[in-house]
């Protein structure tokens, strides 16, 4: 029986290719066509079959969070895993191609990662407050690791995966990020979002690197970059990387509270960014504006809460502890006013700079008509951001 596999999946060409594939091999392979939520009458239907023989689930990366609880929920702990929108699947490697997975333990949706604090851009404003920071200061790889391998014993994977700053490139240890974090997390949908202004002067080594790890580029297009994007766009072409670029915009939001709201529940219900995690220096945050608000704090002696966060080398909490606690509003909710301000992009290097840059004021239109306005706009801005999330190159 070890060799029968069932393939199920909502791709039905790829579990096509996947079950031939296998068949070359010798595996014996059924393939059912079914959507996330088929999927508890297919496991009834089925149950036998697929308790005693292997389980490929082909579904889109985002989808396969939900997908695998249901089968946590019916029993089932060992499975393979191909997510089809953003993984390539080889014909000479299948068995390579699919990833095992621990399904005793659930997922993360999405994880941040500062490679590099400083940036070569100096935004006024900057969401991680990088113009603020010292332009040679790095994450550190070592530390970096092992707090994935920490998440690894909790998660079964993570959905995506950003590697970010600050500007990522400015590290010239930047391929090693992508490498141990395409070596632990096989099945995440890995992104370094750049400002894309050192892409021009990549080696072809690194790029080739980026490649080879299945990872992609978010491309932030400020003013500076759009003089520059055919050149960056060209050298992506040339190297077969694909990339997404960011909607040109002159103008960016400032959202930030002094004084905190009476509750969190509004700020976090119409929130853009509630699955925005990040891990620094062994610690795991709900919110990646509540992880670096210390930055704040240092530089103009605010008080805003930063203890809110999981010690990963302490923590009691397994991954479904975690994601029940993500799932809920935090302290830091309190001070996100959600009144989005807008101001036109300027660069603001740290001597310059004020805390004015990220508060808002609480006034009536800013705490009370904006969160509305948002509230209504954030399902049309899911949907919009997903069409453009997708990674493409002109030439693979
Ligand atoms: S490019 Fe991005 S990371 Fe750099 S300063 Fe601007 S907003 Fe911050
Ligand atoms: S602090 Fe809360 S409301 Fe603000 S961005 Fe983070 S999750 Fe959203």
């Amino acid at each position: 029986m070890d060799n029968k596999f069932s393939i199920i999946g909502n791709n039905r060409n790829i579990c096509l290719q996947i079950s031939a594939a296998m068949l070359n091999n010798d595996k014996c392979c059924s393939v059912h066509i079914a959507e996330k939520n088929g999927l508890d009458g297919l496991i009834s239907e089925q149950f036998d079959i697929l308790s005693n023989g292997r389980i490929i689930l082909v579904f889109r990366n985002e989808e396969l969070k939900d997908v695998t609880e249901v089968f946590y929920r019916r029993g089932f702990f060992v499975l393979s895993i191909f997510p089809w929108d953003t993984h390539r699947f080889d014909d000479n490697k299948a068995a390579e191609s699919v990833i095992m997975i621990d399904n005793k333990n659930p997922r993360l949706d999405y994880v941040e990662i500062e490679v590099s604090r400083g940036c070569n851009l100096n935004c006024k404003g900057c969401n991680e407050f990088s113009n603020l920071l010292d332009k040679s200061s790095f994450g550190d790889l070592e530390s970096t690791k092992r707090d994935l391998l920490r998440l690894k014993d909790l998660f079964w994977g993570i959905g995506k995966i950003r590697l970010m700053g600050g500007e990522p490139l400015m590290n010239p240890d930047f391929p090693e990020f992508v490498k141990a974090t395409r070596e632990i997390f096989p099945d995440c949908d890995l992104r370094l979002l750049s400002n894309g202004i050192l892409i021009p002067k990549l080696s072809r080594e690194d790029l080739q690197m980026v490649k080879e790890c299945n990872c992609s580029f978010d491309i932030s297009v400020y003013p500076p970059v759009k003089k520059m994007l055919k050149r960056i766009k060209k050298r992506l072409d040339e190297n077969g990387v694909p990339y997404t670029l960011s909607l040109k915009n002159s103008y960016f939001f400032k959202s930030l509270l002094k004084e905190p709201l009476r509750s969190p529940v509004e700020s976090f219900n119409n929130c853009l960014f509630t699955h925005c995690h990040g891990i620094n220096d062994g610690y795991l945050s709900a919110c990646t504006n509540q992880m670096y608000a210390y930055r704040l704090n240092e530089a103009f002696g605010l008080n805003f809460p930063t203890e809110d966060k999981i010690d990963l080398s302490s923590t009691e909490l397994d991954g479904w502890a975690i994601n029940r606690v993500f799932s809920q509003p935090h302290e830091f909710c309190r001070y996100c006013g959600q009144g989005m301000v807008p101001y036109r992009w300027e660069t603001c290097p740290a001597h310059k700079a004020k805390a004015e840059d990220w508060l808002i004021e609480p006034t009536f239109l800013n705490v009370k008509v904006a969160p509305l306005v948002q509230k209504m706009l954030k399902n049309p801005a899911k949907w919009l951001r997903s069409k453009i999330r997708k990674p493409r190159t002109e030439r693979r």
